[in-house]
């Protein structure tokens, strides 16, 4: 989803806007480790579309002074939002730390909105007039007592925000099918990119039908054009600051949500990380299909190679079913092995079981095993149905409840039976009375 970044000083009433923008009550606030208390992130919807709210805080000057420290929050914005808005208290007027953030602001390319807030009344609308000398653009009044304008403003805020496909990704059906390219600082995303779309054609403007999205690439891999989505920042090869981890999850999750499959890209040389493991549980939470490339291969000696076998059974139990590709992005060793494992990946993404063979190899599994016993009461599996793919996505239909423990020997049996190596699959249960 896309991003929208807020900055304004401290008490100019940026968090009563924010809980309007979001409607308090839909707000998830995303648990991201690691996060300073004070920048949060939320999923906010308006007319039917998606998009990510980072509140930045408010600007407390440290010992760099007030004006670094606001020039270096809207730099951080420009460069990890798509667009910014700025929250100026019109009551109050345009201060010089608000100029100075104008500044900074009009020299991105990125679309910035300027609402002035507290204006609870009319008398205030002069001085809303008076914010147009910030040269950002028409200023949105706003009163965040009476709500009064932030339907407006989310209209505005959802233009100048790039279209991102509504609801289901993918369903639209043509064009290339989207990448993400994911994983740790330094595993090589640059590399691994700089490495494909150099020895292949890159193709960035002549694919028929598609509109491209400045940040994204388009790849030529194994005879098939990819959009690699969100690799703005690998390609111009920003350097990560201290204090911008917390941005850099917040990308790897939009664009893992943007995509279709992510290759999560792990560093073979050295232990699993934790890291990692995050990674891969976004990918599997976002329900995206996966494949796990194993990069810098050419640095794996004998020792390394039978430690990481230890830590595959121990870390990675989460995705069993995820593909593997070892490669070396330096070399190009085994690259090519990774369009074939997307593809196998996709293909399980997009799956479906007809109703009559899934019901079948159902039947035959519950009478051979069937589930526990609760309460002195067997339950009984009336039938199953394949409700969604991408990713799969089934529903049980049962008489009582069924044990955590049966439902992953089901998806175990469903995955011997049907494959869907590559992507998770989601299993339901409803009760019928
Ligand atoms: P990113 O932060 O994930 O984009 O990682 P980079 O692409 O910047 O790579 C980080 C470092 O790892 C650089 O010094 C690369 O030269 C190095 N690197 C990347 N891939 C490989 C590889 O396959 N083998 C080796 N030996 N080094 C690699």
């Amino acid at each position: 989803t896309p991003v929208l970044a807020v900055v304004g000083r401290p008490n100019v009433g940026k968090s009563t806007l924010v809980n309007r923008l979001i409607g308090r009550r839909e707000a998830v606030v995303q648990d991201i480790p690691g996060v300073t208390r004070d920048r949060v992130a939320y999923d906010a919807l308006w007319n039917g579309r998606r998009f990510t709210l980072v509140d930045t805080g408010g600007w407390e000057p440290d010992a760099r002074g007030l004006q670094a420290v606001v020039a270096a929050q809207a730099e951080m914005a420009i460069r990890t939002a798509d667009a910014v808005l700025l929250v100026v208290d019109a009551s109050v007027g345009a201060t010089a730390t608000d100029e100075a953030v104008a500044r900074v602001l009009r020299r991105s390319d990125r679309p910035v909105l300027l609402a002035a807030t507290k204006v609870d009344d009319d008398r205030l609308t002069s001085d809303t007039a008076a914010l147009w000398r910030l040269g950002l653009g028409e200023p949105h009044p706003v009163s965040g007592l009476h709500g009064r304008g932030s339907g407006d403003l989310l209209d505005a805020v959802l233009e100048a925000l790039p279209e991102t496909p509504r609801d289901d990704v993918g369903a639209a059906g043509g064009g290339p099918r989207r990448v993400a390219l994911v994983g740790k600082p330094n595993v090589g995303k640059s590399s691994l990119l700089n490495k494909v779309s150099g020895e292949l054609r890159s193709v960035v403007h002549d694919v028929a039908g598609t509109t491209v999205d400045p940040v994204d690439s388009l790849v030529e891999l194994d005879g098939e054009v990819w959009r690699f989505v969100d690799t703005a920042g690998l390609r111009k090869r920003v350097q990560t600051a201290s204090g911008m981890e917390y941005y850099a999850s917040l990308r790897t999750r939009a664009a893992i949500e943007a995509a279709e499959v992510a290759v999560v890209l792990i560093d073979a040389s050295d232990p699993i990380a934790e890291q990692d493991q995050r990674v891969i549980s976004m990918v599997d939470e976002a329900g995206r299909a996966l494949v796990l490339v194993f990069n810098k291969w050419d640095l794996v000696d004998e020792d390394r190679r039978i430690a990481m076998k230890r830590e595959l059974e121990r870390d990675l139990v989460r995705v069993p079913w995820a593909e593997r590709v070892n490669v070396s992005a330096l070399t190009g060793r085994s690259v090519a092995k990774i369009a074939p494992a997307l593809r196998t990946a996709l293909a399980s993404w997009d799956q479906r079981i007809p109703t009559g063979r899934l019901n079948g190899w159902l039947s035959d599994v519950i009478a051979a095993t069937p589930p526990p016993v609760r309460g002195g009461k067997q339950p009984k599996v009336l039938f199953a149905t394949q409700a969604q793919t991408r990713p799969p996505t089934f529903v049980l239909f049962t008489s009582g409840f069924l044990e955590a423990g049966y439902r992953r020997f089901l998806e175990r049996r469903l995955r011997e039976e049907f494959g869907f190596t590559g992507s998770p699959v989601r299993i339901s249960v409803r009760v019928r009375e």
